[in-house]
């Protein structure tokens, strides 16, 4: 029998995200380059700052996360009142949807944005917008283009995954000008901080009240499984996702480990510095065997294939090696796979046995 119980509008056309695979039958010691995760692991300080969390683990964490906040702020010279802190940025990315758009609201992407968007989207009963890129960039105009008085979101990641390309500041505040009055633009910045020099939208927010960012401790910070990420965005902003938030959405681990991770900054510099070398000894070590990729600005590549067929052939040949990398196609690149910069036997080695792969054909 057919059960009268239905979900809102939307939330059965979701497709489940799919998660980059870490395991392949028959290997012990795999080697895992699918899901953008430090190849480091976390700074020594976060492993400590977790253990100590696990003594205290009977007592309720803090709700307004206020320590953490504020070496958040003190870090990136940002005003703590205006930071909010979530499960994961995916928790304050999910939260903006469902506090700005409804049905009969569109939210905007990218043809090739992260897979997420169109998840939020739908699950807030509002419409799906995608518009086109340029070669594998973020189009301001074509997003400029497919705004409507129905635009309530736009969602661009800076630098963008899978591409690993990114728009400069000066085509951030055309954007950020051009929207319509209703539309705010958040820009996800997951990578930003692999990239020197690039404040994530900081400024643009300073001096505007459609932006919010949002940031991750599950990228450089190496502590996607503690799952911390926090936005920031102007008073109003962060006023309206306070109320729609768990009181206690933040373990106190993870509260914990996410501020010792913050405060080590060296840790940092040296993650940064390691991920910029090897990206570039990667992408060139590959360009060099046929197998080209866009610049990239993230701690990922998107190697491009001759074929789907080329590509999946790669994709086999890595997994009977030990090593996971990322299929593209679900992301509308059937000859990519996103390899994330690993340390540098890892990238040796991922260039290895493409290499042999690309050699044998
Ligand atoms: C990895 C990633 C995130 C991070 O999600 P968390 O919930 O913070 O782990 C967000 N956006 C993009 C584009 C990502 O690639």
């Amino acid at each position: 029998m057919a059960t009268k119980i239905k979900p809102q509008p939307g939330i059965m056309d979701i497709t489940l995200y799919q998660g980059g695979a870490s395991t392949v039958a028959g290997h012990e010691n795999v080697l895992k380059l699918s899901s953008n995760e430090n190849p480091f692991g976390p700074s020594e300080k976060a492993r400590a700052a977790v253990s100590r969390a696990a003594h205290s683990m009977h007592i309720y964490p803090s709700t307004d996360h206020a320590s953490l906040r504020a070496a958040i702020a003190e870090t990136y010279d940002l005003n703590a009142n205006q930071i909010m802190c979530g499960n994961g940025s995916g928790e304050l990315l999910h939260l903006l949807a469902q506090a700005y758009a409804g049905p009969g609201d569109e939210v905007l992407f990218t043809e090739y944005g992260f897979a997420m968007y169109p998840i939020y989207a739908r699950a807030s009963s509002a419409t799906p917008v995608v518009v086109k890129e340029r070669d594998r960039v973020v189009d301001v105009d074509a997003i400029l283009d497919g705004c409507t008085k129905k635009t309530r979101l736009v969602y661009i990641a800076n630098p963008a995954n899978p591409t690993g390309t990114m728009l400069g500041q000066a085509e951030l505040k055309r954007l950020a000008d051009g929207l319509p009055d209703r539309a705010l633009l958040v820009l996800d910045g997951a990578y930003a901080e692999f990239v020197d020099g690039y404040d994530g939208g900081a400024e643009l927010i300073a001096e505007r009240d459609n932006v919010v960012m949002t940031r991750t401790f599950s990228k450089i910070y190496g502590l996607g499984g503690l799952r911390i990420g926090w936005c920031y965005g102007p008073q109003e902003i962060i006023d309206v996702l306070s109320r729609i938030r768990g009181p206690f959405n933040l373990s106190a681990a993870a509260l914990a480990g996410a501020e010792a991770a913050i405060r080590d900054r060296a840790y940092v510099e040296k993650c940064r510095a390691e991920n910029t070398r090897w990206r570039e000894w990667m992408a060139t070590a590959l360009a060099e065997i046929g197998v080209p990729s866009d610049t990239s600005t993230a701690n990922f590549i998107l190697a491009r294939f001759g074929s789907e067929e080329e590509a999946e052939g790669c994709d086999a040949h890595l997994k009977s090696q030990g090593i996971v990398v990322r299929m593209a196609k679900g992301y509308g690149f059937a000859n990519c796979l996103r390899i994330t910069v690993g340390d540098e036997s890892a990238c040796r080695r991922v260039v290895h046995a493409i290499g042999q792969f690309m050699g044998q054909r």
